[in-house]
Formats: structure tokens, C-alpha cells, sequence
């Protein structure tokens, strides 16, 4: 029987933590700002941005949602954003993605302020947290590593598999258990034996976006499985990447979706707020 890692519980004492941390704040007069963009209506975004809203108000965070039409143009986007990155009220930007059609990704994400930037997608910040000198973090990597860390779960010298490559989850996914001194290995959509790799994880990071992904036979047996997919079963019900009723019997530990990964991101975007406005107020380096 694995220990089922309570993301739910953990992210409470995260948020604990950035409201004690905003109320100081507050004392002396700071008081963190989050500016939301979205343009268009995508149903998924919608709660996403409402769900953003709703969490920082319960840790004394401002927040403003700026909603703009799908028919935005990128200049008018950059131009939101632009106003965002000089108004002092306003601590950290997040640009909710995916934008709708016709819209640069990559040129949006450039031009939120590094200082402002609470997802850690600028480039600026990337290279920061491939150095190991970071001040954000992306959240759910981030997430995975308090679960991790709360769960006691040792990773220095020990093999650390991440499924999947991307530049939100995978990639710096991998490079956080290398600071922590995991031997890390990055699996794709090309990658040969994969479960021959997966079977030799300590601990395996899944986030492919693929219902069950991940079987019994993927899993050695006492390997920490933490699973960040989001995905719809055939009867429409959430489910991670995991076979979860398939590996929880041989793992040392698991989450759960919903429950796990998903409540964790959540609470490291207040953190990111909060330590942007501190970034802001000269209250870190
Ligand atoms: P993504 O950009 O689609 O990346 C998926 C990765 O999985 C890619 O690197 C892809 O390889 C790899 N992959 C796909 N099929 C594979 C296969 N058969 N074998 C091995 N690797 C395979 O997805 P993402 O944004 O990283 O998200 C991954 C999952 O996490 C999704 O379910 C998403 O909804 C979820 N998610 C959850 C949270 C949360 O808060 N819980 C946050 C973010 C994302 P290639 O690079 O070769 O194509």
C-alpha cells in the first residue's frame, strides 16, 4: 500500500504560509497585486482564471482579470501587457494560454517583465532556473517538488525519470531534481525502451496528457509515482496519466488526480506572487 500523497492537504500549508507572509506585508504597507489576461473564451481558461481569482482572495492577494476579446491583436496585447509591467500595483502577469489563434505565444511571454513574470515562462527566468539562481519557479514543478519534499521522499543520487518534455512541466521538471542531485532522465515521444527507463525509477514524474498511461509494468516496485496529467477518461471523468488503481499497490508513494499535482500549482502561483512582490519592494535579492 503506497502512501497517497494529499496534495490538497500540502497546498493548504502553502497557502497558509503566503497569507502569513502577505499579512506582513501588508504591515508595511505592500500589498500583492496579481493582473490576469485573457483573451478570448475558451470554457477551461474561464475557470481557470475564475479559480485564480477566488484563491487569491483568500490569501489577501489583490487580483484583476483582464478579459479581452478573441478578436485582440497582438499589438493590443503587447499594449495590456505594457501597461501592466509599469503600473506598481500590480506585482506579478499572467497571461492565460493558450491564446486564441493568430496570436504570438512566445512574443507575449516576452514581454511581461522577468520581475513580474509569476508563471517563470520568460526566457530570462528559464535560463535563471537552468543555472540553479531562480526566483520563480514554474509552479507545478514546483508543486511536485514540495509534495516530493513533504512526503520525505530522499532524491539526491537516486534515478529520477520525467515523462514528458515540455517547456511548462517536463523540462524543468528534470532540471529541479538535478539540483536536488537526482539522476535524472527525460523521456518523450521518441524515446526508445521506455519502460525498461521507467522501470528502473526511483522516483517517475509522469506528464504525457495520455488517460492511464502509465502501467503496473512501467512501475518498479517501491517507486515514488507523482502524476501531473490532467485528462478525460472515456466517460468524460478526470484522470491523471497514471493507472492509478494499477500502481498504487507496488509504489512507495502516489498522488491522486484529481487531489495531487493539480491544487499544488495552484498555491505556487500565490507564492510566485508574493515573492514578486517582494522582488518588487527590494525585500529579496
Ligand atoms: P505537452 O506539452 O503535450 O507534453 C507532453 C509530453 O509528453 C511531450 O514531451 C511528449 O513527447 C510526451 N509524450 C506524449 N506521448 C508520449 C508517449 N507515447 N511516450 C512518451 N512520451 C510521450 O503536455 P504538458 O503541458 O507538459 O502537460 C502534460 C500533462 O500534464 C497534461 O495532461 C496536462 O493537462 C497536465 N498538466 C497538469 C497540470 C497540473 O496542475 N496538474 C499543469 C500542467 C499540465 P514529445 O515532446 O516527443 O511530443
Amino acid at each position: 500500500m503506497a502512501n497517497i500523497i494529499d496534495g490538497k492537504l500540502v497546498s493548504a500549508g502553502v497557502r497558509q504560509r503566503v497569507a502569513a507572509e502577505a499579512a506582513e506585508l501588508k504591515a508595511k504597507g505592500i500589498i500583492p497585486g496579481l493582473a490576469v489576461v485573457i483573451a478570448g473564451d475558451n470554457p477551461a481558461s474561464k475557470v481557470y482564471v475564475k479559480n485564480k481569482k477566488k484563491d487569491c482572495a483568500e490569501v489577501h492577494i489583490y487580483s484583476e482579470e483582464i478579459a479581452l476579446p478573441g478578436s485582440v491583436t497582438q499589438a493590443e496585447l503587447l499594449g495590456v501587457i505594457e501597461q501592466l509591467n509599469g503600473r506598481s500595483d500590480i506585482s506579478g502577469i499572467l497571461c492565460q494560454l493558450p491564446l486564441p489563434e493568430g496570436l504570438d505565444e512566445k512574443q507575449v511571454i516576452n514581454a511581461i517583465d522577468p520581475n513580474k513574470d509569476v508563471d517563470a515562462f520568460h526566457p530570462f527566468n528559464v535560463g535563471r532556473i537552468m543555472i540553479g539562481d531562480y526566483r520563480f519557479l514554474p509552479c507545478t514543478p514546483a508543486g511536485v517538488m514540495e509534495l516530493l519534499d513533504h512526503a520525505g521522499i530522499e532524491i539526491a543520487g537516486r534515478h529520477c525519470v520525467v515523462l514528458g518534455r515540455s517547456n511548462i512541466v517536463g523540462k524543468p521538471m528534470g532540471m529541479l531534481l538535478l539540483h536536488r542531485h537526482g539522476t535524472v532522465t527525460i523521456c518523450h515521444s521518441r524515446t526508445a525502451n521506455l519502460k525498461e527507463i521507467t522501470r528502473s525509477a526511483d522516483i517517475l514524474v509522469a506528464a504525457v496528457g495520455r488517460a492511464n498511461f502509465v502501467g503496473a509494468d512501467m512501475v518498479k516496485p517501491g517507486a515514488a509515482v507523482i502524476d501531473v496529467g490532467m485528462n478525460r477518461d472515456q466517460n468524460g471523468k478526470l484522470c491523471g496519466d497514471v493507472d492509478f488503481a494499477a500502481v498504487e499497490p507496488l509504489a512507495c508513494a502516489i498522488t491522486p488526480v484529481p487531489g495531487g499535482v493539480g491544487p499544488m500549482t495552484r498555491a505556487m502561483l500565490l507564492q510566485n506572487t508574493l515573492t514578486a512582490a517582494k522582488l518588487q519592494n527590494g525585500l529579496v535579492p
